[in-house]
């Protein structure tokens, strides 16, 4: 049994971390929750294209759930040269936002970085956005002069959802760069 998972650390000689969700009726994940230190997994090359395009140009970056990991890996690698960059992170729950310190101290080391975290249910503590990514992206391309190039990342139906608004909006190809992880 094979499945992809997104890198979620910058380069780090033979090490990495991945950004795992346990899928209860899943085959694969719940066996990658149960293993122990020491057990071996066989793993393939890394393969794929979704990684910044174009570093100096603005981007903005939307994901959900897991789809965040790719999105780590590369703030982390490319934030201190990169353009300007929105990070839109959408969760259920405020425990959801993953990495939720590290962007907010990236945020403030780097002020061509923003991040927007925006949760479903929120609770009275909760001071980020609230509703699904769809309704901030507005607010995330209008932080940025000229058009971004924009990457998606997480399931089926949030991809295709924004890459559909942004196509309304006329936005090319392109600069819609995506994954979908089902
Ligand atoms: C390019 C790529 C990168 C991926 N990167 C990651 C990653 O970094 N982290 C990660 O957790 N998953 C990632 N996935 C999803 C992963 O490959 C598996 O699909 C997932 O772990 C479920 O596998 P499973 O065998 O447990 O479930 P299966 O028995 O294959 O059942 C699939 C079910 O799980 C759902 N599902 C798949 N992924 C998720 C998810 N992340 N959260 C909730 N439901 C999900 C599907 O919609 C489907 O209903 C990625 C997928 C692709 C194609």
């Amino acid at each position: 049994m094979t499945r992809a998972y997104s890198i979620a650390s910058p380069p780090n000689g033979n090490r990495f971390a991945l950004c795992l969700n346990r899928v209860a009726e899943g085959l694969v994940s719940p066996r990658m929750f149960a293993l122990k230190p020491g057990e071996h997994v066989e793993v393939n090359e890394p393969l794929g294209y979704f990684t910044l395009r174009q570093s100096e140009k603005p981007a903005v970056f939307i994901g959900t759930g897991t789809g965040i990991a790719p999105f780590r890996s590369i703030l982390l690698n490319a934030l201190p040269q990169s353009g300007p960059i929105t990070l839109l992170f959408g969760a259920r729950h405020p425990h959801g936002v993953l990495y939720r310190e590290e962007f907010e101290e990236l945020a403030q080391r780097h002020p061509h970085f923003r991040f927007i975290p925006t949760i479903t249910r929120p609770d009275d503590a909760w001071s980020g956005g609230i509703g699904r990514v769809q309704a901030h992206l507005d607010a995330a391309l209008a932080h940025h002069e000229t058009t971004p190039d924009v990457y998606i990342c997480g399931m089926k139906e949030m991809v295709d959802d924004v890459r559909a608004l942004l196509k309304q909006k006329g936005f090319e190809r392109k600069q819609i760069i995506y994954e979908k992880y089902d």
